[in-house]
């Protein structure tokens, strides 16, 4: 295995930067609207609910449940060659209906799986100047 293999790092822009600064701080930053209290992932320029402009960004809990995913037997970068099998999940969050965000469950079996399951947000740097947001089971060391 080739080591020295980057992982594939995300291009933040001015409206994602905030994200990326949170994660790098160990903190999960939500967009929110300042009009309706409406939260936004991913980040967008304008609310979907009201419209309006007035948007920023908010440290969330960090809580979540399990909505739904698939474990990943196949690497679509050669940086995930080694990684592979993992569970690629879709985690909603507490504080909204239907608020979801894609990621990673780390240090559940397999087979301990299971949609609805309380979890909450671990960083992890996977690579150089990398850190990612996933998600462990609540309670978990
Ligand atoms: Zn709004």
């Amino acid at each position: 295995m080739d080591t020295l293999v980057k992982p594939p790092m995300p291009v933040p822009d001015a409206l994602t930067e905030f994200f990326w600064e949170g994660v790098r701080a160990h903190k999960l930053m939500i967009l929110r609207c300042r009009n309706c209290g409406h939260f936004i992932h991913y980040p967008r320029p304008v609310c979907e609910r009201c419209l309006s402009e007035d948007l920023a960004p908010e440290e969330v809990s960090g809580r979540a449940t399990l909505y739904s995913y698939t474990i990943t037997m196949k690497p679509w970068h050669p940086f995930w060659v080694d990684k592979v099998p993992y569970v690629l999940a879709t985690v909603e969050l507490p504080e909204q209906e239907g608020l979801k965000m894609l990621t990673n469950l780390v240090e559940c079996p397999h087979d301990a799986v299971e949609v609805g399951m309380p979890l909450e947000v671990t960083f992890r740097e996977v690579g150089e100047g990398l850190t990612l947001p996933f998600f462990k089971p609540a309670g978990a060391v």
